[in-house]
């Protein structure tokens, strides 16, 4: 069985790979809405029938301080801002669990002084 410290720092170098493009991220969650356009006689928005016009997607970012920002995103946008969402999240995740085990190496390494 490997010395534990190399063990850790294998799977640090394990967990380094998994980062995303730092470049891309973008925060917050992306939400789909039905809008209406009140215009009168249109079927899309008829009252108790039509379900409104859409979706269209916005993407809700907390600002701190119960604030929030929404942002529509067009349609052909879409697709990108989901993905730098996903970065966003991936780099969190991955973030944590390194800096766990670099607090697991740092015990072990106090551990192991002479
Ligand atoms: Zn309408």
């Amino acid at each position: 069985m490997k010395d534990k410290v190399a063990q850790l720092t294998a799977l640090r170098k394990q967990l380094l790979l998994q980062m995303p493009d730092l470049s891309t991220v973008l925060p917050g969650s992306l939400l789909s809405r039905m809008v209406r356009c009140n215009k009168p006689g249109c079927r899309f928005c008829e009252k108790g029938k039509g379900k409104g016009h859409g979706p269209i997607w916005i993407l809700s970012v907390s600002l701190g301080n119960r604030q929030v920002r929404q942002i529509p995103i067009p349609s052909e946008l879409k697709e990108e801002v989901e993905q730098s969402l996903r970065a966003f999240a991936q780099l969190q995740k991955v973030l944590k669990q390194i800096a766990q085990v670099n607090l697991e190496l740092l015990k072990e390494r106090k551990r192991q002084r002479p």
